[in-house]
């Protein structure tokens, strides 16, 4: 008897190992190629040599706590505390996975907005909670009524990623009152905000529930060092929430992981004196802009893309294929890997889209657009 008979092997798994199969260029699973900081490699290899291989204190080790309540501040200028409101994860998936399970009870009920990133289900379903999906209008902004309507005496949470994986939008000003106005409705309930893109924002600034002083005291924000610091296989991150919510989550975490990779910490907690944050949206801007140029006469229609490193693309004129069979055959047949939006959503909702990721050296992007111009 399973626990979750309906899950199966992540889309990002299926579609890289295929690409891997047929030798493609993978735009599917979201990735760097490039090297990372030559900088953050000699931290790494420096430390290999010092005492920095066993056990950090539970929460995570204590510079690399300090720092990031450095970085909020600089970034927010939100005052948060490194002992009791942040605890260091094993990348955002543990973060989200505890933050779940310390606090969901059977039978409460979290809203989810789709296309949603996959690692939410499980946890509430293990939880013995019940995700309650709402699909985001077409352009992708939220329909604020049909998410007031959701709420019920069960609900226990809603959550949002901001920016937004697989779409590439942001919420603005007014999501956000309307957020706000809806909890201030709903007082008992509960916010995660996964953030892990928050400093991969283009034209609009990423607006972070760290600036929404109405929203601190119920929220719990996730963030991501992999996206931030082009460090995906490290599996290192961090959540903040305020002490009460806290303690319930340290709970979980000390006996599902108790402490994370010392030498991630550890060297984290070094490189971000040397990284400014400010200049990662602009790096990833530049591939977007050089992706979409390469793009244009393809017979893709690119849709918006305002954060994030991924860009989506409607096949619509060029076929009629579901978006799951389209991804299979543009691996098999032009050689690029892509990721179906359909895959997002509870009722598998397919228009047409696919997601590519443009975290990738631009020889990588120029001769996969090379061959997406041939379809
Ligand atoms: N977040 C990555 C993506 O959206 C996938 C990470 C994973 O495979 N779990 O592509």
């Amino acid at each position: 008897m399973s626990k979750l008979p309906n899950v199966t092997t992540s889309i990002f798994t299926v579609m890289s190992k295929m690409a891997a199969e047929y030798n493609a260029i993978n735009l599917s699973q979201g990735f760097p190629n490039f090297p990372v900081d030559e900088r953050l490699s000699k931290i790494v290899s420096q430390l290999a040599y010092e005492d920095v291989h066993q056990y950090t204190p539970m929460s995570g080790y204590p510079p690399l706590l300090a720092k990031i309540a450095t970085l909020v501040k600089s970034s927010y200028n939100r005052t948060i505390l490194p002992d009791t409101e942040i605890l260091v994860t094993a990348g955002a998936t543990q973060a989200i996975f505890t933050t779940l399970l310390a606090l969901l009870k059977p039978d409460d009920e979290v809203i989810i907005l789709d296309p949603s990133y996959d690692c939410y289900e499980a946890p509430i379903l293990l939880s013995q909670a019940k995700p309650i999906r709402i699909a985001l209008n077409d352009d992708y902004t939220p329909n604020w009524n049909t998410i007031a309507n959701a709420f019920s005496d069960k609900t226990k949470m809603i959550i949002i990623n901001n920016p937004h994986n697989p779409t590439g939008k942001i919420l603005n000003e007014s999501d956000f009152e309307n957020l706000e106005t809806l909890l201030e409705k709903h007082p008992n309930v509960l916010l995660l905000s996964d953030e892990v893109y928050e400093y991969i924002t283009f034209e609009q600034k990423h607006i972070s529930t760290h600036t929404r002083k109405k929203l601190f005291d119920r929220c719990i924000m996730v963030s991501s060092f992999g996206k931030s610091f082009h460090i995906t296989g490290w599996k290192i991150g961090y959540l903040v929430a305020p002490e009460y919510l806290m303690k319930e989550i340290k709970k979980v975490h000390q006996f599902l992981v108790f402490s994370v990779n010392s030498i991630c910490q550890v060297a984290v907690s070094k490189y971000i004196d040397l990284v400014d944050v400010n200049e990662i949206g602009s790096f990833y801007q530049e591939k977007r802009d050089y992706f979409r140029s390469l793009l244009q006469n393809s017979r893709f229609e690119l849709m918006p893309c305002e954060g994030t490193y991924f860009q989506v693309v409607s096949y619509a004129k060029i076929s009629n294929e579901s978006d799951v069979d389209f991804c299979k055959r543009l691996i098999t047949d032009y050689g690029v890997a892509a990721i179906p939006i359909s895959t997002f959503y509870a009722d598998g909702k397919d228009l047409k889209l696919i997601r590519f990721c443009f975290a990738k050296d631009n020889q990588t992007l120029e001769e996969a657009a090379r061959r997406l111009c041939k379809i």
